[in-house]
């Protein structure tokens, strides 16, 4: 008998042999019918793979991330028996999960394939699907790896294996497909009920350009169709909510190859939203405590071989800046912190001072190849909400439940509601590589861990994924469509006040080292108001839209009152404007609503004589009559930071 320890904590005796699949079945049927794979003491392994000793177990089903991509690894198994079902003689690269779906590289050889021919391959493999084929896994010798793929005429899987050690090579055959994997993968075929083959692409052998090029097809796949229709409606709606294009209806922002690439350019109306952010947050920032600073956009190459920089910029980055004394060299600045660190050298600081908080909404600079730039979320030069706090050690926790108080203000002004914080530590068993002594991480470890408990986050420990400088916690947020985006970062760092010999006088009269922490609450503003946009389809929250209302004039003739509305509106919380277009009111307020504008004030004959306004909201429709100072109060209501 071997013993199987469970998630809960539970341990189960079961024969030598046992498999995920009958772990399942002893616990329930209906679980059994789900469980696509399991993690056997962290690994994950077929459902049907004999377990011979004793182990953890953790059963995988469709929730579980690693149940979803072993379905979709398993999903790419199908296509590639589909598509030599379909054509014969085509050779095969490679085919993994990847975060939503999976794809498969493959050669057709010199047959033409087009998007035109996915809707066939969807049916053929939604046929083999049916047939439940049992994915069968076999451990193969090298030598009869290699025949087998010779045979087969199969040049990508021979390159493979050449790299492979003999002994720890596997074959998986489903029906009459056998493809080189080391698996996992789902109990049989007909777990997977729904197919989209969603695009088709280029991609070098290897990622090496000078290799041929394969034709790479995309696909995801669920277990009901139910789900794929909610995926495919997802899709869509995150079409319409695409920053770049709402960014671009909405006059925010714009990019110019003039200018240069991944460099926004920032619209009035995006300018004024972006302002009303900083501002929001410097005003927060200051009732902590933090003392805005400013620092420029270079920064000597000593500033950077301190910090370590120096060593990273390659030629793959932007290059050095040189001026005409000889050997002079400026660097665009990647980061704040080498000149926020000057910034607290710059006098000395006793224990009594501490913590030193310096904001800067600083603008850096990091190259980025062109092919990974995206609208804001990947750019070149971007502005991040940076600050540097120098503190004792004792006082780490302290600053953490600050910044944590910090950012939940933030994602609350912003409608962010759905947020957990990952906390990342050390790996254990190798300790050597991180910098800093045990006894500073273990204070600054749990001093995270508290922190985030006493502020009752729901919290994710990621072991081993620290920086090799410090331990830091990051907010992953949900948007609107269930999309998960890292937001918010509080880092621990050991190594640049080691770099940069930053001291204070201890109460024992002794020098000490400063904690020094990094932490941005929105990331960067180019990144945070991409994600801002898409979460909330352009509909900002009240107090930081760009307009918050128009006025409507049904005709010219009560154009003069409109005008003395909008001038007793408009104020520094509140702001508006007047269409005086020579239009129909009806495309008047088709237009305000396709500009997302909140508030319509619609004023005619009956509004003008009773010194009254009719308010229409965005969405909702028909608000009815009011005072203007009924409507200013309704405004600045629903523009407070509740
Ligand atoms: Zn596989
Ligand atoms: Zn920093």
């Amino acid at each position: 008998m071997i013993k199987i320890t469970l998630p809960d904590g539970s341990v189960r005796e079961y024969e030598k042999g046992t498999t995920a699949h009958q772990i399942a079945l002893s616990i329930s049927e209906g679980l059994a019918r789900n469980v696509l794979a399991a993690e056997v003491n962290g690994e994950v392994w077929d459902a049907s793979r004999p377990i011979e000793s004793d182990a953890s177990v953790k059963l995988l089903t469709w929730n579980d991330d690693n149940g979803k991509s072993t379905f979709w690894h398993s999903s790419a198994h199908l296509l590639a028996e589909a598509l030599e079902a379909l054509y014969p003689g085509t050779k095969f690269g490679i085919g993994p999960a990847i975060e939503t779906g999976f794809y498969y590289d493959v050669d057709f050889g010199d047959r033409d394939f087009s998007s035109d021919d996915l809707k066939k391959i969807e049916d053929k493999m939604l046929e083999l699907a049916k047939t439940k084929e049992v994915f069968d896994r076999k451990a193969v010798s090298k030598s009869d790896a290699l025949t087998y793929f010779t045979e087969k005429g199969d040049e990508y899987k021979l390159d493979l294996i050449k790299d492979l050690e003999d002994g720890k090579i596997t074959f998986y055959t489903q029906g009459n497909f056998t493809d080189l994997c080391r698996g996992p993968h789902i109990p049989h075929t007909g777990f997977i009920k729904a197919i989209k083959l969603t695009n088709v692409a280029g991609a070098y052998w290897r990622g090496d350009e000078s290799r041929k090029q394969l034709t790479r097809i995309y696909g995801v796949s669920f277990p009901k169709q139910s789900e794929l229709t909610e995926y495919l409606q997802r899709i869509e709606e995150a079409k319409k909510r695409d920053h770049r294009k709402l960014g671009k209806e909405l006059e925010l922002f714009t990019f110019s190859e003039k200018v240069g690439l991944g460099l926004p350019l920032w619209l009035p109306k995006g300018t004024a939203l972006r302002e009303r952010l900083v501002s929001f947050l410097q005003k927060a920032q200051q009732k902590a405590g933090y003392d805005q600073v400013i620092t420029p956009h270079i920064g000597h190459k000593n500033l950077y071989i301190t910090s370590g920089h120096y060593d990273k910029y390659g030629a793959d980055s932007f290059q050095p800046i040189k001026t005409p004394q000889e050997g002079e060299e400026f660097f665009l600045k990647p980061m704040n912190c080498p000149h926020h660190c000057e910034i607290y050298k710059s006098k000395p600081r006793s224990y009594k001072d501490l913590p030193v908080r310096l904001a800067e909404f600083g603008t850096v600079y990091r190259y980025e190849q062109s092919g990974e730039l995206h609208g804001l979320t990947r750019v070149r030069g971007f502005t991040q909400d940076d600050a540097h706090l120098f503190c004792r050690p004792d006082q780490v926790k302290e600053e953490f439940k600050k910044v944590i108080d910090l950012v939940l203000y933030v994602f609350k002004a912003l409608g962010f509601e759905d947020y957990i914080a990952q906390v990342s530590l050390r790996d254990p068993e190798n300790k050597s590589k991180y910098i800093g002594s045990e006894e500073n991480w273990v204070l600054a470890e749990n001093a995270i861990i508290e922190a985030a408990a006493e502020k009752g986050l729901p919290t994710v420990v990621e072991t081993g994924e620290a920086a090799f400088y410090g331990p830091k916690l990051d907010f992953m947020v949900k948007d609107a469509l269930g999309r998960k985006w890292q937001l918010g970062t509080i880092q621990v760092d050991y190594n640049l006040p080691e770099r940069f010999e930053l001291e204070y006088t201890g109460s024992d009269n002794q020098k000490h080292r400063p904690v020094m922490i990094h932490r941005a609450p929105f990331g960067s503003l180019e990144r945070f108001v991409a994600v801002l946009i898409e979460h909330c389809a352009g509909n900002f929250p009240l107090w930081l839209t760009p307009e918050q209302f128009t006025i409507l004039p049904i005709s010219e003739k009560f154009e003069e009152y409109g005008k003395k509305v909008l001038d007793s509106l408009n104020n520094s919380d509140i702001r508006g404007l007047i269409d005086l277009r020579d239009e129909k009111i009806g495309r008047k307020i088709r237009d305000a609503e396709v500009k997302k504008l909140p508030y319509m004030l619609i004023i005619g004959e009956k509004e003008m004589q009773d010194g009254m306004v009719s308010v229409r909201k965005h969405g909702e429709g028909d608000k009815g009559s009011m005072t203007i100072e009924e409507f200013k109060s309704l405004l600045l209501d629903e523009i407070k930071i509740k």
